[in-house]
C-alpha cells in the first residue's frame, strides 16, 4: 500500500480522514448534486451542495472508496465549505496540479488537502485523490439538479 511510503505526520493525517470523514453523510436540501466514480480503483462519490449566492454554503459526501479517496473527500471539504465558488474552482485546479508534481509555493489554502502531494509519487492513486475534486468540478459548473453518474477519463 502506498501510505506507507508517504511521510509519517502527512500518514497519520490522512489515516484520521478516512477513518473519521468531516462532512460525511446527506445534506437536506441541497441545490447541486452529483455521483461519480474512479473505475481503476473503484472508488465511488456522491456529492451534495448548498450553493447560494456564488457561495458554497455546506457540502457532504457519501460513497464508498479506498483510505486516499475518502482521506481527499474529507479534506476538500474543509477547504471548499464557505467558499465563493470561483475559489472552490481555482483550489481544484491548485490540487489537481499538485498531484501531479507540479506543485507551487503556496498551498496554505487547501489545508489538509496539501498533505496529499505525496501522492504525486503513486500515479496510480492519483485518480483517488483527485476524484473529490473532479465531482465538485462538475456539481458547480455543470449546475446539477438531479444526481448523475459520471466515469472519469484516462487522462493520457
Ligand atoms: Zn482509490
Amino acid at each position: 500500500m502506498a501510505l506507507s511510503k508517504l511521510d509519517n505526520l502527512y500518514r497519520q493525517v490522512i489515516l484520521d480522514h478516512s477513518s473519521h470523514p468531516h462532512h460525511h453523510g446527506l445534506l437536506d436540501g441541497s441545490t447541486n448534486q452529483i455521483e461519480m466514480n474512479n473505475p481503476t480503483c473503484g472508488d465511488v462519490i456522491q456529492l451534495q451542495l448548498l450553493v447560494k449566492a456564488g457561495v458554497i454554503e455546506d457540502l457532504r459526501f457519501d460513497g464508498s472508496g479506498c483510505s486516499i479517496s475518502t482521506a481527499s473527500a474529507s479534506m476538500m471539504t474543509d477547504a471548499v465549505i464557505g467558499k465563493k465558488v470561483e475559489d472552490a474552482l481555482t483550489l481544484s485546479e491548485e490540487f489537481s496540479q499538485m498531484v501531479q508534481g507540479n506543485e507551487k509555493e503556496d498551498l496554505d489554502e487547501l489545508g489538509d488537502a496539501a498533505m496529499l502531494s505525496g501522492v504525486a509519487k503513486f500515479p496510480a492513486r492519483i485518480k483517488c485523490a483527485t476524484l473529490a475534486w473532479k465531482a465538485l468540478d462538475q456539481a458547480l459548473t455543470e449546475k446539477q439538479e438531479t444526481t448523475v453518474a459520471k466515469q472519469l477519463h484516462c487522462e493520457d
